[in-house]
């Protein structure tokens, strides 16, 4: 089934993320795309990833550095499990177990290959497509490496992919992850997210605390991200009952 590894490594009794529907929809197009969407993902590392619709699932690829509309970058986009379709919408808290952290949607729309067989390209290592979404923008490409001699450092074999941007009217120098960090679906960053839902789990069972000395750069952004949405939810604690108060006539 092809959700089946996405399934054994989840325990949705503890984790909020969709199932997914086990016999996947048919594809909505024959000529293949439909939604795209990238999730900024704050986890032992923080890290983009990106979700193409295809036959009824997302394809999907891990990009530590994130995307860049530099045609100059090419950015390491390792290749992973396929994810169901609800799961490209899903902004939340992981609280533990596989992918704890903090999901944001980072960037949502709809993409389309420039290639007559999504299929074949993928097999071949070369998909060429459009992506038309908030941030990101115009032509680019997935292509693998040859991941021979490098299983190490890039996991294993076939799984290492750069995503390159094409030079077009939506290419430039910007370094859009800083330039536009929040979530589309909220605006909010990863404390309002935290904040957004109960961060009890975060206080008495830190996913990454652990890890610090590994995780390093990571560890140090959860806990600034974790002490934002503390503020975030005192600060909420004394507007309430002030929002409460009825305004005078
Ligand atoms: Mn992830």
């Amino acid at each position: 089934m092809p959700l089946d590894e996405y399934r054994r490594k989840r325990d949705f009794s503890k984790s909020p993320e969709p199932p997914g529907d086990p016999a996947p929809r048919r594809p909505r197009s024959p000529k293949g795309g439909g939604f795209f969407g990238v999730q900024k993902h704050l986890a032992s590392h923080l890290h983009y990833d990106l979700r193409l619709e295809h036959d009824g699932v997302l394809l999907s690829w891990a990009i530590p550095k994130g995307p860049s509309i530099d045609h100059r970058d090419k950015r390491l986009a390792m290749h992973v499990e396929d994810h169901p379709l609800e799961y490209g919408t899903f902004e939340g808290v992981i609280p533990q177990g596989y992918g704890a952290g903090i999901v944001m949607l980072w960037d949502r729309g709809t993409w389309t290959p420039e290639v007559d067989d999504v299929d074949q390209a993928l097999r071949k290592g070369d998909l060429k497509f459009t992506l038309d979404g908030y941030k990101l923008k115009g032509s680019w490409v997935l292509v693998r490496t040859s991941g021979r001699g490098s299983a190490g450092a890039r996991g294993p074999d076939g799984r290492a992919w750069l995503l390159i941007k094409h030079r077009d009217d939506w290419s430039g120098p910007i370094d859009i992850a800083t330039f536009a960090p929040l979530s589309v679906a909220t605006e909010g960053d990863f404390a309002d997210i935290l904040a957004a839902e109960a961060p009890d789990v975060w206080t008495s069972n830190r996913p990454t605390a652990g890890r610090a000395a590994k995780a390093g750069s990571s560890a140090k952004l959860l806990a600034e991200v974790v002490e934002r949405a503390a503020a975030i939810r005192r600060d909420r604690g004394t507007t309430t009952p002030r929002r409460r108060q009825r305004k005078p006539p």
